[in-house]
């Protein structure tokens, strides 16, 4: 574990976790960095001692790498497809995974968008459906992997490229933002998106348990944000 999120591990892996950097955990195994190295042969002797699997999983590849360098690099492209009524809507459905029920909202609002959406995904939550086929539109495929939380980043240097190209801001694009939350850090970009303005956005499956009635109220009166219904609701109200 290096830079994201570590849940509290079962007794029953514990001694298979390895943090560095700024990940710990009490009784996990920390590898250190001295004089500007680190030693993995702990990490390394683990793996060996395990032995590895008796049998792979059936291979499944899967398209990746559409940071903000690659898409606006296509931003021509990306903007005739919409002027041409090609792609009508892009949704960015992003955030955090969790094992509580209520976060299958997001693989069947993902199953749901019309064919003639773009989907861009990043973050834990993507890996209940970006092995899924969501067909392409003309030459780019509807999901489009942004990445990992940490690169939120590049889903908002894209939709402030996309809206320079259309010149209008973010809020004016046709885009929608589904987002799921589980921890700080999360809240770290929900707080990020907001300081830029950002209109609109949809949260979930819960709301974080500091925002009160009264600071929902705050959120919704001047970001419009909305708890997630369902994705049919969700979905209507969107694309009107
Ligand atoms: S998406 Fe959420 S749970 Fe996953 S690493 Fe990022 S902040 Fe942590």
């Amino acid at each position: 574990m290096t830079t994201n999120c570590l849940q509290k591990p079962r007794d029953s892996y514990k001694d298979r976790i390895f943090t560095t950097s700024i990940v710990g955990w009490p009784k996990v195994q920390h590898i250190e960095e001295r004089n500007g190295k680190k030693d993995f042969t702990p990490i390394i002797n683990k793996a060996l001692e395990l032995g590895g699997f008796t049998e792979d999983e059936p291979e499944k590849t899967i398209l990746v790498g559409f940071g903000h360098h690659t898409v606006l690099s296509l931003a021509d492209k990306i903007l005739d497809a919409v002027k041409q009524g090609q792609i009508k809507h892009f949704f960015l459905i992003g955030g955090c995974d969790g094992a509580r029920p209520g976060r299958n909202y997001y693989t069947e609002f993902a199953q749901k968008t019309p064919k003639d959406t773009i989907i861009l995904t990043l973050a834990c939550g993507k890996y209940r459906f970006n092995k899924m086929d969501f067909g392409t539109i003309g030459e780019f495929p509807r999901l489009l992997d942004v990445g990992q939380c940490n690169d939120s980043y590049s889903a908002i240097k894209i939709a402030l490229g996309l809206a320079d190209a259309l010149k209008c801001t973010v809020n004016d694009l046709p885009l929608s933002l589904i987002l799921s939350w589980y921890e700080q850090k999360a809240v770290c970009i929900l707080l990020t998106l907001l300081s830029l303005g950002i209109k609109n956005i949809y949260l979930g499956p819960s709301l974080p348990a500091f925002i009160s009635p009264d600071v929902l109220q705050v959120l919704i009166d001047k970001f419009n944000i909305k708890p997630i219904s369902t994705p049919d609701e969700d979905l209507k109200v969107i694309l009107g």
